[in-house]
């Protein structure tokens, strides 16, 4: 039986893992329910501010996101875009690679 030359040493060596953590979070926001065209049904809507609060983000991004993505919005009071949440969410939930859903709802 041949044995390997000492020289060599075991053979030792390094990988490199990527381990994807998914976080999971939930947050509040304020909407205003309002009939959605493109929906074809009364929908949460949320304004351009409340959308980048609730993704960590700026008015700017949401904006430029919701323009590159074709999501339902409308003209609200005071000339203040309202995005649909869940066509949003949909939007969002194909960028991100994970779930972005609305858990739940409450009358404020
Ligand atoms: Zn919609």
């Amino acid at each position: 039986m041949a044995r390997r030359n000492d020289m060599e040493g075991p053979h030792h060596r390094e990988v490199v893992l990527e381990i994807e953590h998914i976080k999971v979070i939930r947050k509040r926001a304020k909407t205003n329910l309002r009939f959605c065209r493109d929906c074809n049904r009364t929908t949460d809507f949320i304004s351009v501010a409340g959308a980048a609060d609730l993704f960590s983000t700026s008015p700017l991004e949401v904006f430029e996101f919701t323009q590159s993505n074709v999501c339902h919005f409308q003209v609200g009071s005071e000339q203040t875009i309202l995005l649909c949440l869940p066509d949003l969410l949909t939007a969002m939930g194909k960028r991100m690679k994970g779930t972005v859903k609305l858990i739940g709802e409450s009358n404020l």
